[in-house]
C-alpha cells in the first residue's frame, strides 16, 4: 500500500527514479532549466540502454499500424543531432552519432517481396526510400554477399553509439548539478491535500530511507511495475521485452567492413548489423516474451551469426567480443508511456520498448516542459499513461 499523509523534508525539485538514456536525459534537461534534481538508480549494469544498438531509425522500423509512434519517432530523429551537438559539447566527448542511413537487404525471392510490401507503406507514409537491385546494394556496401536478392536505402535513418552517448549523458547532469543517489525506489510517497489521489511528498528508497520532493519522474524502464505508488494500469501495461545481442571486434588494420547499418531478412529472419567508429559492429537482436530472463542462449547466439553471415560473409572473420541481453520496457501498443499520472506531482517516462535511445531527447524536452508547467509537443498526445486505464489493461 502506497504511504499515506506523509510529511517529509523537500530536498529536492525533482526525483527521478531510474539512470537509464532517458531518465538520465530527463535529469540533464532539468537540472539546465535550474532544477535540483536526484537520480535514484541502483546501477546493476543490467539496464537495456547499455545494451541497445543505437539505431535512430524511425523509417526502417515504421511498421503497419504505428501511424502515431511514426509521428513521435520522426520527431525524434529530427531533434537528435542538435541534442547530440550540445551533448557533445557539455560532456566533452563524442556520441558516434553516424548518418549514413540504413541499407535493408532481401536474402531470398520471397524477402524481396515482404521488403518491397513493407515499402511501398512506408512510401505511402511520405518516407524516402530508394529500391536497389543486387548490384547497387553491393556498390554501397562491398562485402555483402552478390546472393542478395535486392534492397531498399532508407537515407533518413541516423545511428549513435549508445554506451559513449550513455556517458556523456551521465557526464553532462553530474555537470550541471544532479545528484546520484544509488539506491532503488521502492515507493513513491503521496501526501493527502484534499485533491483525489493526493500529491506527491518524495519517494521511499530500497535501504529504508526517504527523499522529500513535490515532484517525482519514474523513468525505471521495465522495472516501472515494481514501484509501488505508480498506477496500477500503467504498472501493469510495462513489461519486459527480452533482446539478445552480439558485439564483433574488429581486428586492427582491417577496413571497417560495412558503413551503413544494414537490415536483412534472411528466409523470413531478421537480423541487423549496426557499425561503429572504431569498426565494432553490433548484431541483433531476438525479441522474446521470458519476462525478467537474461540468459544468453547458445540458439540465439548461432541464429544471430548465422543470418549474419548469410549477407556479410566477412564478419566471420570478426572477434565475438561481447553476447548480451537486454529488456525493451515493452507495452501492448508499442508505445512510450509519457507525461502526468496521478496523483499530482507524479510523471512517468517509461516503456520506450523498442525505440527509447532514439526518443530520449524528446522525452527529456516533454517532460523537462511539463516540469515548467508548458505543454509537450502534440505528437505525445497518444502516449498518456492514462491511456491504459481506459484500455482496462491491469
Ligand atoms: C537488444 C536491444 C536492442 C535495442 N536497440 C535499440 C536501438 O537500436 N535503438 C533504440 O532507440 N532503442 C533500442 N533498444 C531499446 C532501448 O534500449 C530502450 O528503449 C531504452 O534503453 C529504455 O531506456 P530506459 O532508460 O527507459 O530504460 P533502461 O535503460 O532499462 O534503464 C532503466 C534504469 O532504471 C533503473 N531502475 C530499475 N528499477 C529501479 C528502481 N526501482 N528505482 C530506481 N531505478 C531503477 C535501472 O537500474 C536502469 O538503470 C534496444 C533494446 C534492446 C534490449
Amino acid at each position: 500500500m502506497p504511504a499515506k499523509g506523509v510529511e517529509l523534508a523537500v530536498t529536492a525539485d525533482v526525483v527521478i527514479a531510474g539512470g537509464g538514456v532517458i531518465g538520465t536525459a530527463i535529469a540533464w534537461r532539468a537540472a539546465q532549466a535550474g532544477l535540483d534534481v536526484t537520480l535514484v538508480d541502483p546501477e546493476r549494469g543490467d539496464a537495456a540502454s547499455l545494451v541497445a544498438a543505437g539505431m535512430l531509425a524511425p523509417v526502417s522500423e515504421a511498421l503497419f499500424g504505428e501511424g502515431a509512434l511514426l509521428r513521435v519517432n520522426l520527431l525524434a530523429v529530427a531533434r537528435f543531432g542538435l541534442f547530440a551537438a550540445e551533448l557533445e559539447e557539455a560532456a566533452g566527448h563524442q556520441v558516434g552519432l553516424r548518418r549514413e542511413g540504413t541499407l535493408a537487404v532481401a536474402y531470398d525471392p520471397g524477402d524481396y517481396a515482404a521488403l518491397v510490401r513493407l515499402t511501398a507503406f512506408r512510401r505511402s507514409a511520405g518516407l524516402d526510400a530508394e529500391e536497389l537491385d543486387s548490384r547497387a546494394c553491393r556498390k554501397l556496401e562491398s562485402f555483402l554477399t552478390p546472393d542478395v536478392h535486392g534492397g531498399v536505402l532508407f537515407a533518413a535513418d541516423w545511428s549513435v553509439d549508445n554506451r559513449r552517448y550513455t556517458a556523456a549523458l551521465r557526464a553532462a547532469a553530474a555537470r550541471a548539478g544532479v545528484r546520484v543517489v544509488r539506491d532503488r525506489v521502492t515507493e513513491v510517497l503521496t501526501r493527502d491535500d484534499g485533491a483525489a489521489g493526493g500529491r506527491v511528498a518524495g519517494v521511499r528508497l530500497a535501504d529504508g530511507g526517504d527523499i522529500g520532493a513535490d515532484r517525482v519522474v519514474v523513468a525505471a524502464g521495465c522495472w516501472t511495475g515494481t514501484i509501488t505508488g505508480v498506477p496500477a494500469s500503467a504498472r501493469a501495461a510495462v513489461r519486459p521485452v527480452k533482446g539478445q545481442l552480439l558485439r564483433l571486434r574488429h581486428p586492427r588494420g582491417m577496413p571497417p567492413v560495412i558503413t551503413h547499418t544494414i537490415r536483412a531478412t534472411v528466409r523470413g529472419a531478421d537480423v541487423y548489423l549496426v557499425p561503429r567508429a572504431d569498426g565494432e559492429v553490433v548484431v541483433g537482436a531476438t525479441s522474446e516474451e521470458r519476462g525478467p530472463d537474461r540468459t544468453v542462449t547458445a540458439g540465439a547466439v548461432h541464429d544471430l551469426l548465422r543470418d549474419a553471415m548469410s549477407v556479410l560473409p566477412v564478419t566471420s572473420e570478426l572477434e565475438l567480443a561481447e553476447t548480451c541481453a537486454g529488456l525493451r520496457p515493452g507495452t501492448p501498443d508499442n508505445g512510450p508511456v509519457v507525461g502526468e499520472a496521478g496523483p499530482d506531482g507524479l510523471l512517468l517516462a517509461t516503456g520506450h520498448y523498442r525505440n527509447g535511445i532514439l526518443m530520449s531527447p524528446v522525452t527529456a524536452d516533454a517532460i523537462a516542459a511539463r516540469l515548467a508547467g508548458q505543454a509537450a509537443a502534440p505528437e505525445w498526445e497518444p502516449f498518456a499513461p492514462g491511456r491504459f486505464d481506459t484500455e482496462g489493461v491491469r
